[in-house]
Protein backbone atom coordinates (compact mmCIF):
# COMPACT_ATOMS: atom_id res chain seq x y z
CA UNK A 1 0.00 0.00 0.00
CA UNK A 2 2.76 2.37 0.93
CA UNK A 3 4.50 1.43 -2.34
CA UNK A 4 1.65 2.56 -4.22
CA UNK A 5 1.49 5.36 -2.42
CA UNK A 6 5.11 6.64 -2.84
CA UNK A 7 4.94 5.96 -6.62
CA UNK A 8 1.30 7.76 -7.07
CA UNK A 9 3.52 10.73 -5.33
CA UNK A 10 6.34 10.53 -8.00
CA UNK A 11 4.47 10.71 -10.77
CA UNK A 12 2.59 13.43 -8.44
CA UNK A 13 5.92 15.59 -8.30
CA UNK A 14 7.36 14.86 -11.52
CA UNK A 15 4.42 16.10 -12.88
CA UNK A 16 4.69 19.08 -11.29
CA UNK A 17 8.35 19.95 -11.06
CA UNK A 18 9.87 20.78 -14.48
CA UNK A 19 12.79 18.49 -15.19
CA UNK A 20 14.11 21.36 -17.51
CA UNK A 21 14.56 24.78 -18.32
CA UNK A 22 12.83 26.01 -21.59
CA UNK A 23 15.94 27.33 -22.72
CA UNK A 24 17.08 23.39 -22.56
CA UNK A 25 14.51 21.98 -24.18
CA UNK A 26 14.66 24.54 -26.49
CA UNK A 27 18.20 23.46 -27.40
CA UNK A 28 19.92 26.54 -26.87
CA UNK A 29 18.85 27.27 -30.26
CA UNK A 30 15.80 29.43 -29.36
CA UNK A 31 15.33 31.54 -26.01
CA UNK A 32 12.09 31.26 -23.74
CA UNK A 33 9.15 32.30 -24.71
CA UNK A 34 6.90 33.93 -23.14
CA UNK A 35 4.16 31.05 -23.27
CA UNK A 36 7.14 28.89 -22.26
CA UNK A 37 8.01 31.31 -19.56
CA UNK A 38 4.32 31.50 -18.39
CA UNK A 39 4.56 27.71 -17.73
CA UNK A 40 7.40 27.26 -16.43
CA UNK A 41 6.96 29.60 -13.74
CA UNK A 42 3.84 28.31 -13.09
CA UNK A 43 4.83 24.61 -12.90
CA UNK A 44 7.47 25.76 -10.35
CA UNK A 45 5.01 27.20 -8.32
CA UNK A 46 3.63 24.76 -8.00
CA UNK A 47 6.20 22.28 -7.09
CA UNK A 48 7.29 24.84 -3.69
CA UNK A 49 6.25 26.08 -0.51
CA UNK A 50 8.97 28.92 -0.63
CA UNK A 51 7.48 30.44 -3.92
CA UNK A 52 4.08 32.31 -4.73
CA UNK A 53 3.96 33.29 -8.75
CA UNK A 54 2.26 36.69 -8.78
CA UNK A 55 0.90 38.60 -12.10
CA UNK A 56 2.22 42.12 -11.20
CA UNK A 57 0.41 43.43 -14.23
CA UNK A 58 0.03 43.48 -18.00
CA UNK A 59 2.14 44.59 -21.19
CA UNK A 60 1.13 46.76 -24.02
CA UNK A 61 0.13 43.77 -25.76
CA UNK A 62 -1.56 42.38 -22.91
CA UNK A 63 1.01 39.88 -21.90
CA UNK A 64 1.19 38.86 -18.33
CA UNK A 65 4.58 40.35 -15.61
CA UNK A 66 5.26 38.03 -13.70
CA UNK A 67 6.98 38.43 -10.07
CA UNK A 68 7.80 35.39 -8.25
CA UNK A 69 8.61 35.52 -4.73
CA UNK A 70 10.67 33.63 -2.78
CA UNK A 71 9.67 33.23 1.14
CA UNK A 72 9.30 31.25 3.92
CA UNK A 73 6.31 32.63 5.28
CA UNK A 74 4.14 35.25 3.89
CA UNK A 75 6.11 37.55 1.65
CA UNK A 76 7.30 40.84 3.47
CA UNK A 77 4.97 40.42 6.41
CA UNK A 78 8.54 39.46 8.41
CA UNK A 79 10.45 42.80 8.74
CA UNK A 80 13.62 41.21 10.03
CA UNK A 81 13.88 39.78 6.57
CA UNK A 82 15.87 41.91 4.08
CA UNK A 83 13.60 42.34 1.24
CA UNK A 84 14.95 42.05 -2.29
CA UNK A 85 14.01 42.68 -5.72
CA UNK A 86 15.82 41.39 -9.12
CA UNK A 87 13.97 42.17 -12.46
CA UNK A 88 15.31 41.48 -16.03
CA UNK A 89 14.61 42.20 -19.57
CA UNK A 90 12.90 45.45 -19.81
CA UNK A 91 15.17 45.70 -23.07
CA UNK A 92 13.40 42.95 -25.25
CA UNK A 93 16.92 41.99 -26.78
CA UNK A 94 18.38 41.34 -24.07
CA UNK A 95 17.39 37.61 -23.93
CA UNK A 96 20.28 36.46 -20.88
CA UNK A 97 19.12 38.22 -17.82
CA UNK A 98 15.57 36.70 -18.36
CA UNK A 99 17.57 33.33 -18.84
CA UNK A 100 19.37 33.62 -16.12
CA UNK A 101 16.54 34.64 -13.70
CA UNK A 102 14.68 31.49 -15.02
CA UNK A 103 18.18 29.64 -14.30
CA UNK A 104 18.56 31.13 -10.60
CA UNK A 105 14.65 30.56 -9.71
CA UNK A 106 15.07 27.09 -10.72
CA UNK A 107 17.93 26.46 -8.18
CA UNK A 108 16.76 28.85 -5.54
CA UNK A 109 13.16 26.24 -4.74
CA UNK A 110 15.95 23.40 -4.51
CA UNK A 111 17.11 22.32 -0.68
CA UNK A 112 20.62 23.59 -0.90
CA UNK A 113 19.76 26.76 -1.25
CA UNK A 114 16.83 27.17 1.15
CA UNK A 115 18.68 28.74 3.87
CA UNK A 116 18.69 31.75 1.82
CA UNK A 117 15.30 32.45 3.06
CA UNK A 118 16.11 32.39 6.62
CA UNK A 119 17.48 36.00 6.28
CA UNK A 120 15.86 37.24 2.71
CA UNK A 121 12.40 37.47 1.22
CA UNK A 122 13.25 37.55 -2.59
CA UNK A 123 10.98 38.72 -5.61
CA UNK A 124 12.19 38.12 -9.16
CA UNK A 125 10.90 39.66 -12.36
CA UNK A 126 12.42 37.81 -15.25
CA UNK A 127 11.18 39.43 -18.19
CA UNK A 128 9.33 43.22 -17.71
CA UNK A 129 9.09 43.78 -21.65
CA UNK A 130 7.50 40.57 -22.99
CA UNK A 131 6.40 42.47 -26.21
CA UNK A 132 9.55 43.60 -26.96
CA UNK A 133 11.30 39.71 -26.05
CA UNK A 134 8.93 38.28 -28.68
CA UNK A 135 10.42 39.83 -31.58
CA UNK A 136 13.80 40.75 -29.67
CA UNK A 137 13.48 43.98 -29.61
CA UNK A 138 14.53 46.55 -27.20
CA UNK A 139 11.50 48.45 -26.48
CA UNK A 140 8.27 47.85 -25.76
CA UNK A 141 5.24 47.64 -27.75
CA UNK A 142 4.71 51.53 -27.94
CA UNK A 143 7.95 52.13 -29.35
CA UNK A 144 9.17 53.49 -25.51
CA UNK A 145 12.34 52.28 -23.81
CA UNK A 146 11.51 51.34 -20.43
CA UNK A 147 14.83 51.70 -19.13
CA UNK A 148 14.51 55.79 -19.55
CA UNK A 149 10.70 55.80 -18.52
CA UNK A 150 11.12 55.20 -14.20
CA UNK A 151 10.13 59.22 -14.11
CA UNK A 152 7.49 59.16 -16.30
CA UNK A 153 5.97 55.37 -15.15
CA UNK A 154 3.20 56.38 -18.06
CA UNK A 155 4.40 53.12 -19.74
CA UNK A 156 2.15 49.80 -18.25
CA UNK A 157 5.16 47.61 -17.78
CA UNK A 158 6.74 50.28 -15.51
CA UNK A 159 3.76 50.67 -13.84
CA UNK A 160 3.40 47.70 -12.84
CA UNK A 161 7.50 46.98 -11.54
CA UNK A 162 6.57 50.64 -9.45
CA UNK A 163 3.66 49.22 -8.12
CA UNK A 164 5.27 45.91 -7.39
CA UNK A 165 8.01 47.88 -5.38
CA UNK A 166 5.70 50.30 -3.23
CA UNK A 167 3.91 47.29 -1.86
CA UNK A 168 6.92 46.08 -0.10
CA UNK A 169 9.71 48.86 -0.61
CA UNK A 170 12.37 46.88 -1.43
CA UNK A 171 15.67 47.29 0.46
CA UNK A 172 17.77 45.57 -2.39
CA UNK A 173 17.19 45.71 -5.79
CA UNK A 174 18.96 44.51 -8.84
CA UNK A 175 18.12 45.92 -12.59
CA UNK A 176 19.60 43.13 -15.10
CA UNK A 177 20.56 43.53 -18.78
CA UNK A 178 23.26 42.87 -21.39
CA UNK A 179 25.92 45.46 -23.08
CA UNK A 180 27.33 45.48 -26.43
CA UNK A 181 31.06 45.56 -27.08
CA UNK A 182 31.15 44.94 -30.46
CA UNK A 183 30.43 48.61 -31.80
CA UNK A 184 33.15 49.50 -34.61
CA UNK A 185 34.80 52.35 -32.84
CA UNK A 186 36.09 50.03 -30.53
CA UNK A 187 37.22 48.09 -32.95
CA UNK A 188 39.07 50.89 -35.08
CA UNK A 189 40.79 51.65 -31.37
CA UNK A 190 42.09 47.94 -31.66
CA UNK A 191 40.30 46.72 -28.42
CA UNK A 192 36.90 45.45 -28.04
CA UNK A 193 35.97 45.27 -23.84
CA UNK A 194 35.44 41.49 -22.75
CA UNK A 195 34.15 41.43 -18.98
CA UNK A 196 30.79 39.33 -19.26
CA UNK A 197 29.69 41.12 -16.19
CA UNK A 198 29.68 44.57 -15.56
CA UNK A 199 28.02 45.32 -12.24
CA UNK A 200 26.82 49.13 -11.89
CA UNK A 201 26.76 51.03 -8.47
CA UNK A 202 24.37 54.47 -8.06
CA UNK A 203 25.85 57.67 -9.40
CA UNK A 204 23.40 60.40 -8.77
CA UNK A 205 25.19 61.92 -5.79
CA UNK A 206 21.39 62.98 -3.87
CA UNK A 207 21.12 59.11 -2.92
CA UNK A 208 23.08 58.46 1.07
CA UNK A 209 26.90 58.96 0.76
CA UNK A 210 26.69 55.95 2.76
CA UNK A 211 24.69 53.66 0.20
CA UNK A 212 27.08 55.01 -1.93
CA UNK A 213 30.36 53.67 -0.41
CA UNK A 214 28.70 50.86 0.81
CA UNK A 215 28.24 49.99 -2.63
CA UNK A 216 31.88 50.51 -3.44
CA UNK A 217 33.94 49.21 -0.95
CA UNK A 218 31.87 46.12 0.32
CA UNK A 219 29.74 44.79 -2.64
CA UNK A 220 31.37 45.85 -5.71
CA UNK A 221 34.75 43.62 -4.35
CA UNK A 222 32.53 40.82 -3.22
CA UNK A 223 30.59 40.44 -6.89
CA UNK A 224 34.20 40.75 -8.46
CA UNK A 225 35.71 38.09 -6.52
CA UNK A 226 32.63 35.84 -6.91
CA UNK A 227 32.62 35.63 -10.14
CA UNK A 228 36.61 35.40 -10.93
CA UNK A 229 36.49 32.62 -9.02
CA UNK A 230 34.15 31.47 -11.62
CA UNK A 231 35.88 32.23 -14.42
CA UNK A 232 33.15 34.65 -15.64
CA UNK A 233 35.88 38.10 -16.39
CA UNK A 234 34.34 41.49 -14.14
CA UNK A 235 34.70 45.04 -14.20
CA UNK A 236 32.69 47.83 -12.63
CA UNK A 237 30.27 49.05 -15.25
CA UNK A 238 31.80 51.67 -17.35
CA UNK A 239 30.28 53.04 -20.72
CA UNK A 240 31.93 55.80 -22.83
CA UNK A 241 34.50 54.89 -25.32
CA UNK A 242 36.71 54.34 -26.91
CA UNK A 243 39.01 56.06 -25.11
CA UNK A 244 40.64 58.37 -27.83
CA UNK A 245 37.27 59.51 -29.08
CA UNK A 246 35.22 59.89 -25.88
CA UNK A 247 35.55 59.81 -21.96
CA UNK A 248 35.08 56.33 -20.00
CA UNK A 249 32.55 57.10 -16.91
CA UNK A 250 30.04 54.80 -14.70
CA UNK A 251 26.84 54.95 -15.90
CA UNK A 252 24.04 57.76 -16.15
CA UNK A 253 23.33 60.04 -13.17
CA UNK A 254 19.75 60.07 -14.33
CA UNK A 255 16.94 59.26 -12.11
CA UNK A 256 14.89 57.53 -15.10
CA UNK A 257 16.83 54.50 -14.93
CA UNK A 258 15.21 51.09 -13.02
CA UNK A 259 18.37 51.44 -11.32
CA UNK A 260 18.73 55.05 -10.09
CA UNK A 261 14.82 55.42 -9.95
CA UNK A 262 14.78 53.03 -7.10
CA UNK A 263 18.38 54.34 -5.51
CA UNK A 264 17.06 57.73 -4.91
CA UNK A 265 14.81 56.19 -2.14
CA UNK A 266 17.60 55.44 -0.53
CA UNK A 267 17.72 51.61 -1.65
CA UNK A 268 20.67 49.52 -2.37
CA UNK A 269 20.26 49.76 -6.26
CA UNK A 270 22.38 48.18 -8.69
CA UNK A 271 22.29 47.72 -12.57
CA UNK A 272 23.89 44.16 -14.12
CA UNK A 273 25.25 43.99 -17.58
CA UNK A 274 26.04 41.06 -18.92
CA UNK A 275 27.81 40.65 -22.54
CA UNK A 276 24.98 40.21 -25.27
CA UNK A 277 26.24 37.63 -28.15
CA UNK A 278 27.23 38.11 -31.43
CA UNK A 279 24.18 38.01 -33.36
CA UNK A 280 22.12 40.25 -30.26
CA UNK A 281 20.29 37.88 -29.81
CA UNK A 282 21.18 33.13 -29.07
CA UNK A 283 24.49 33.06 -29.98
CA UNK A 284 26.52 31.95 -26.72
CA UNK A 285 23.33 31.99 -24.63
CA UNK A 286 24.26 29.11 -22.55
CA UNK A 287 27.30 30.99 -20.77
CA UNK A 288 25.49 34.38 -20.93
CA UNK A 289 22.40 32.70 -18.84
CA UNK A 290 25.18 31.30 -16.43
CA UNK A 291 27.04 34.46 -16.13
CA UNK A 292 23.99 36.39 -15.11
CA UNK A 293 22.63 33.62 -12.78
CA UNK A 294 26.05 33.87 -10.96
CA UNK A 295 26.43 37.39 -10.74
CA UNK A 296 22.77 37.58 -9.21
CA UNK A 297 23.55 34.52 -7.03
CA UNK A 298 26.84 36.24 -5.79
CA UNK A 299 24.83 39.36 -5.13
CA UNK A 300 21.90 37.15 -3.47
CA UNK A 301 24.61 35.66 -0.98
CA UNK A 302 26.35 39.08 -0.46
CA UNK A 303 22.71 40.28 0.68
CA UNK A 304 22.44 36.59 3.17
CA UNK A 305 25.60 36.88 5.04
CA UNK A 306 25.20 40.66 5.58
CA UNK A 307 21.43 40.87 6.16
CA UNK A 308 21.21 43.06 9.45
CA UNK A 309 23.89 45.54 8.24
CA UNK A 310 22.25 46.52 4.97
CA UNK A 311 18.78 45.81 6.94
CA UNK A 312 20.21 48.68 9.53
CA UNK A 313 22.22 51.10 6.92
CA UNK A 314 19.07 51.15 4.34
CA UNK A 315 16.31 51.80 7.49
CA UNK A 316 18.30 54.62 8.77
CA UNK A 317 18.86 56.11 5.50
CA UNK A 318 15.68 56.17 4.54
CA UNK A 319 14.59 57.56 8.02
CA UNK A 320 17.11 60.22 7.32
CA UNK A 321 15.73 60.79 4.15
CA UNK A 322 12.54 62.25 5.10
CA UNK A 323 13.79 65.02 6.83
CA UNK A 324 17.07 65.45 4.88
CA UNK A 325 16.87 69.39 4.10
CA UNK A 326 20.26 69.65 2.54
CA UNK A 327 20.23 71.28 -0.93
CA UNK A 328 19.21 69.36 -3.88
CA UNK A 329 21.59 69.08 -6.24
CA UNK A 330 19.88 69.67 -9.93
CA UNK A 331 23.02 69.82 -11.92
CA UNK A 332 26.15 67.40 -11.95
CA UNK A 333 28.68 65.94 -14.23
CA UNK A 334 31.21 62.81 -14.09
CA UNK A 335 34.97 64.34 -13.48
CA UNK A 336 38.55 62.73 -13.74
CA UNK A 337 39.58 62.02 -10.21
CA UNK A 338 43.27 60.88 -10.90
CA UNK A 339 43.26 57.69 -11.31
CA UNK A 340 43.17 55.19 -13.98
CA UNK A 341 40.86 52.23 -15.18
CA UNK A 342 42.00 48.85 -15.72
CA UNK A 343 39.24 47.61 -18.86
CA UNK A 344 39.69 43.81 -19.14
CA UNK A 345 39.53 43.86 -23.45
CA UNK A 346 40.64 41.83 -26.16
CA UNK A 347 42.70 43.13 -28.94
CA UNK A 348 41.13 43.05 -32.21
CA UNK A 349 43.78 41.79 -34.28
CA UNK A 350 45.35 38.98 -32.46
CA UNK A 351 41.97 38.13 -30.41
CA UNK A 352 44.55 37.54 -27.38
CA UNK A 353 42.98 39.02 -23.75
CA UNK A 354 44.45 41.56 -22.25
CA UNK A 355 43.64 44.63 -20.04
CA UNK A 356 44.26 47.75 -20.38
CA UNK A 357 45.08 51.12 -18.81
CA UNK A 358 42.67 53.92 -19.35
CA UNK A 359 43.66 57.19 -18.61
CA UNK A 360 40.60 59.18 -20.25
CA UNK A 361 38.63 57.68 -16.81
CA UNK A 362 35.80 60.16 -15.29
CA UNK A 363 34.72 57.91 -11.98
CA UNK A 364 33.74 61.21 -9.77
CA UNK A 365 30.08 63.04 -10.04
CA UNK A 366 30.62 66.30 -9.17
CA UNK A 367 27.55 69.01 -8.60
CA UNK A 368 27.74 71.86 -10.82
CA UNK A 369 24.43 73.58 -9.51
CA UNK A 370 21.80 72.91 -6.41
CA UNK A 371 18.86 74.53 -4.99
CA UNK A 372 17.67 75.33 -1.10
CA UNK A 373 15.00 72.49 -0.64
CA UNK A 374 11.61 73.76 0.38
CA UNK A 375 9.50 72.78 2.51
CA UNK A 376 6.43 71.50 0.21
CA UNK A 377 5.16 72.45 -3.95
CA UNK A 378 2.08 73.67 -4.68
CA UNK A 379 0.93 72.09 -8.31
CA UNK A 380 -2.22 73.43 -9.65
CA UNK A 381 -4.92 70.96 -9.98
CA UNK A 382 -5.86 72.05 -12.97
CA UNK A 383 -1.77 70.53 -14.75
CA UNK A 384 -3.40 66.69 -15.06
CA UNK A 385 -0.13 65.67 -16.27
CA UNK A 386 1.87 67.14 -12.97
CA UNK A 387 -0.90 65.56 -10.94
CA UNK A 388 -0.34 61.92 -13.47
CA UNK A 389 3.73 62.00 -12.31
CA UNK A 390 2.47 62.56 -8.21
CA UNK A 391 0.14 59.49 -8.69
CA UNK A 392 2.44 57.30 -10.78
CA UNK A 393 4.88 57.70 -8.05
CA UNK A 394 2.66 56.83 -5.27
CA UNK A 395 3.68 60.46 -4.05
CA UNK A 396 1.48 61.97 -0.88
CA UNK A 397 -0.12 65.04 -1.81
CA UNK A 398 -3.13 66.73 -0.25
CA UNK A 399 -5.26 69.98 -0.58
CA UNK A 400 -5.24 71.03 3.24
CA UNK A 401 -3.25 74.47 1.93
CA UNK A 402 -1.51 76.41 4.73
CA UNK A 403 -3.43 80.03 5.48
CA UNK A 404 0.26 81.24 6.41
CA UNK A 405 3.64 80.76 4.45
CA UNK A 406 5.63 82.08 1.69
CA UNK A 407 5.84 81.43 -2.20
CA UNK A 408 8.80 81.29 -4.45
CA UNK A 409 7.67 81.53 -7.84
CA UNK A 410 10.02 81.58 -10.71
CA UNK A 411 10.07 83.59 -13.26
CA UNK A 412 11.44 82.18 -16.61
CA UNK A 413 13.92 84.51 -18.28
CA UNK A 414 15.60 83.01 -20.98
CA UNK A 415 16.79 79.61 -21.95
CA UNK A 416 20.45 78.27 -21.93
CA UNK A 417 21.35 74.94 -23.13
CA UNK A 418 24.09 72.83 -21.61
CA UNK A 419 25.84 69.28 -22.10
CA UNK A 420 25.69 66.51 -19.88
CA UNK A 421 26.08 62.86 -20.63
CA UNK A 422 26.45 64.02 -24.12
CA UNK A 423 22.93 65.12 -24.18
CA UNK A 424 21.38 68.47 -24.08
CA UNK A 425 19.04 70.03 -21.42
CA UNK A 426 17.58 73.68 -21.74
CA UNK A 427 19.02 75.64 -18.61
CA UNK A 428 16.60 78.12 -17.78
CA UNK A 429 17.65 81.74 -16.38
CA UNK A 430 15.22 81.99 -13.80
CA UNK A 431 14.01 85.30 -11.14
CA UNK A 432 12.49 83.62 -7.93
CA UNK A 433 9.28 86.38 -6.78
CA UNK A 434 7.88 86.09 -3.44
CA UNK A 435 4.47 85.75 -2.78
CA UNK A 436 2.28 85.52 0.43
CA UNK A 437 0.16 82.19 0.14
CA UNK A 438 -3.19 84.61 1.13
CA UNK A 439 -2.45 86.36 -2.21
CA UNK A 440 -3.32 83.05 -4.12
CA UNK A 441 -6.55 81.15 -4.88
CA UNK A 442 -5.61 78.31 -2.67
CA UNK A 443 -8.55 76.02 -4.13
CA UNK A 444 -6.57 75.91 -6.88
CA UNK A 445 -3.88 74.12 -5.86
CA UNK A 446 -2.33 70.80 -4.33
CA UNK A 447 0.75 70.98 -1.57
CA UNK A 448 2.87 68.44 -2.18
CA UNK A 449 5.08 68.42 1.71
CA UNK A 450 8.70 66.98 1.22
CA UNK A 451 8.94 64.91 4.08
CA UNK A 452 8.57 61.83 2.55
CA UNK A 453 10.43 59.54 1.31
CA UNK A 454 10.08 60.02 -2.43
CA UNK A 455 11.33 63.83 -1.19
CA UNK A 456 14.03 64.05 -3.72
CA UNK A 457 12.27 62.49 -6.80
CA UNK A 458 9.66 66.00 -6.38
CA UNK A 459 12.04 67.69 -5.90
CA UNK A 460 14.42 66.72 -9.29
CA UNK A 461 11.26 66.56 -11.30
CA UNK A 462 9.44 69.79 -10.40
CA UNK A 463 12.80 72.44 -9.96
CA UNK A 464 12.77 73.93 -12.98
CA UNK A 465 16.35 73.86 -13.63
CA UNK A 466 17.03 70.21 -12.84
CA UNK A 467 18.47 68.00 -15.88
CA UNK A 468 16.38 65.33 -14.59
CA UNK A 469 13.37 67.33 -14.54
CA UNK A 470 10.40 66.57 -16.34
CA UNK A 471 10.28 69.60 -18.28
CA UNK A 472 12.79 67.59 -20.24
CA UNK A 473 10.21 65.26 -21.59
CA UNK A 474 7.99 65.84 -24.74
CA UNK A 475 5.09 65.59 -22.80
CA UNK A 476 6.25 68.48 -20.50
CA UNK A 477 7.41 70.72 -22.05
CA UNK A 478 4.86 73.25 -21.95
CA UNK A 479 6.01 73.93 -18.21
CA UNK A 480 8.45 75.91 -19.39
CA UNK A 481 7.85 78.84 -21.43
CA UNK A 482 9.94 81.83 -21.64
CA UNK A 483 8.62 85.36 -19.93
CA UNK A 484 6.18 83.14 -18.18
CA UNK A 485 6.00 82.21 -14.40
CA UNK A 486 7.35 78.23 -13.88
CA UNK A 487 3.33 76.96 -12.78
CA UNK A 488 4.83 74.92 -9.89
CA UNK A 489 5.76 76.70 -6.90
CA UNK A 490 7.97 76.67 -3.83
CA UNK A 491 6.04 76.62 -0.45
CA UNK A 492 8.10 77.69 2.77
CA UNK A 493 6.61 77.76 6.44
CA UNK A 494 6.33 81.07 7.74
ZN1 LIG B 1 19.58 47.08 -21.35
Amino acid sequence: MSKIFFILLILLISKHYPQNLPLEENKYQYPTSHKQLSEFVKKLDESSDLLNVEEIGRSVEGREIFALKFSKNQFGKDESKLRILFFAQQHGNEQSGKEGALLLAYKLIQKENSHLFDKIDLAIVPQVNPDGSEVNKRRNANNVDLNRNHLLIDQPEVKALHNFFYKYYFEVTLDVHEYSPYSQDWRDYGYIKRADEQLGLLSNINISEKILSYSKQKVLPFISNALQEKNYSFNEYVVGGPPNLERLRHSTVDINDGRQSFGILNTLSFILEGKNGKDNFIDNIKRRAEGQYEAMLALLRFCYINSEEIKELITTERKNLIYDYSPIIVQMDHFKDGSKFNLPVTNAQNEIDTTIQIDNYNPQVKKILEVPQPDAYLVPKACSLSVEFLNNHKIEYNDNLPELGTLQIYQIESIDTIEIEGEKFGNPNVIITEKKISEIDREKYYIVPLNQVKRKVISLAFEPQSMFGLRNYDKYKKLLQVGTAYPIFRFFKD
